[in-house]
């Protein structure tokens, strides 16, 4: 809660971070490495730390057009790792960011792919506090 008096510190929020290096994750898988930074490999959209938006959309990363370029290019089995390595700093950087994702939906927004349930998303964020 901010405080009501203007010339308290506490009276603004906290300035937004500076934007990161793009996130940095590449697997090389049957001969074809992934590399997430590549913009030609992913149109573009690539994401950038501290706050997970893509750099040419500006949606929340991994954004629908990522999805669909390493869908295509990707089996899961080769995306699995690949993205879930990048849940850890993911959950880190957007925990507990007002009006960010909670944890659970971190995990369900960067394992798309995967059916998981609620339970298994919470499980999942749990294990990678
Ligand atoms: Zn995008």
């Amino acid at each position: 809660m901010l405080c009501p008096f203007p010339r308290c510190p506490l009276a603004t929020p906290p300035a937004e971070p500076a934007p990161g290096p793009a996130v940095t994750a590449a697997l090389a898988i049957v001969g074809r490495p992934l590399d997430l930074t590549n913009a030609a490999m992913t149109g573009g959209h690539v994401g950038r730390r501290p706050r997970w938006l893509c750099d040419r959309c500006a949606d929340p990363w991994p954004c629908a057009l990522f999805r669909t370029y390493v869908e295509r290019l990707l089996p899961r089995t080769a995306l699995i790792p690949t993205i879930a390595a990048l849940l850890r700093p993911a959950i880190s950087d957007l925990r507990g960011r007002p009006g960010g994702p909670t944890p659970p939906q971190i995990v369900r927004r960067f394992l798309w792919f995967l059916p998981l349930t609620d339970d298994e998303s919470r499980a999942l964020a749990l294990r990678l506090r």
